[in-house]
């Protein structure tokens, strides 16, 4: 049984007042919810502030990018050590903004992960298609080879620390969220293909969260999906209501997962 995983990603929003606030927030509204894991990504200033806040609420701490190399002349780089000193549980690795934005190539993204690993990070994987390969029909080998270049190498017996995001680039931040079925669908694309580099037993505790334009109002469709384990959520990530509504979006009545 997979329980599902709810998390924020901030981006490049919130000071450490901010941020502080924010989560003291939405730990007022869902700290200790059951039946969900709920996780908030701040950015790295803001990390210090927001863990002392969620503290003991039954909120997670992620960071939102790591660098591979343990400690070193790396300007602006964080390490996995650095990010475990400050309370983070989980990591987002490969996010396609910053595929698009930094130039992180799937190589880099794979250093990345098992980077999170070595240490004591749970990666938060990133894999999508832009909206022309999904038209051309290129879904299913892009989101194939993403998956498998950034997991070169991952050890099977740390597959229950690994969650995947199917994030379609075309989906984030647009308000053009993908259909359940939709999601769904590319959710049994990833986990087959887990299944092909971990083996089907260990890759059935990975959990495959859909992210892009999720919302109050839409959750509930993704929810009752046993492909979906859960949500990464950027936007309304920043406005508690939305994303207290969004971790009791029906997760509790979810199906089996297969
Ligand atoms: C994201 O950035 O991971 C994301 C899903 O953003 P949004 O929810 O705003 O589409």
């Amino acid at each position: 049984m997979r329980i599902p995983l709810i998390v924020g990603n901030w981006k490049m929003f919130t000071t450490p007042a901010e941020g502080a606030d924010l989560a003291s927030d939405v730990a007022r509204r869902i700290g200790g919810l059951r039946g969900v894991e709920v996780a908030v990504a701040p950015p790295f200033t803001s990390l210090a502030a927001v863990g002392p806040a969620i503290q003991g609420k039954g909120i997670e701490l992620a960071a939102q990018d790591l660098y591979w190399e343990e400690r070193g002349p790396f300007t602006g780089a964080i390490s996995h050590g650095m990010l475990e000193a400050l309370g983070c549980r989980y990591v987002i690795v490969g996010h396609s903004e910053r595929r698009k934005h930094f130039g992180e190539t799937d190589q880099q993204v794979n250093r990345k992960v098992r980077a999170a690993i070595r240490g004591g990070l749970r990666p938060i994987l990133c894999v999508g298609e832009e909206e022309g390969e999904r038209i051309s029909g290129k879904l299913r080998h892009v989101i194939r080879r993403q998956v498998s270049r950034a997991l070169e190498d991952y050890p099977a017996g740390d597959a229950r620390r690994l969650a995947v995001a199917y994030e379609p680039v075309w989906a984030i931040g647009t308000g053009k969220a993908a259909s359940p079925e939709d999601a769904a669908e590319a959710h049994r694309v990833i986990r087959r293909q887990l299944v092909r580099i971990l083996g089907q037993e260990p890759s059935a505790a990975v959990r495959i969260l859909y992210g892009g334009s999720v919302t109050g109002e839409n959750v509930a469709g993704f929810a009752a999906r046993p492909e979906v384990d859960g949500v990464l959520v950027g936007g309304a990530s920043l406005k508690p209501a939305d994303f207290a509504a969004i971790a009791r979006g029906g997760w509790e009545d979810r199906p089996e997962a297969g």
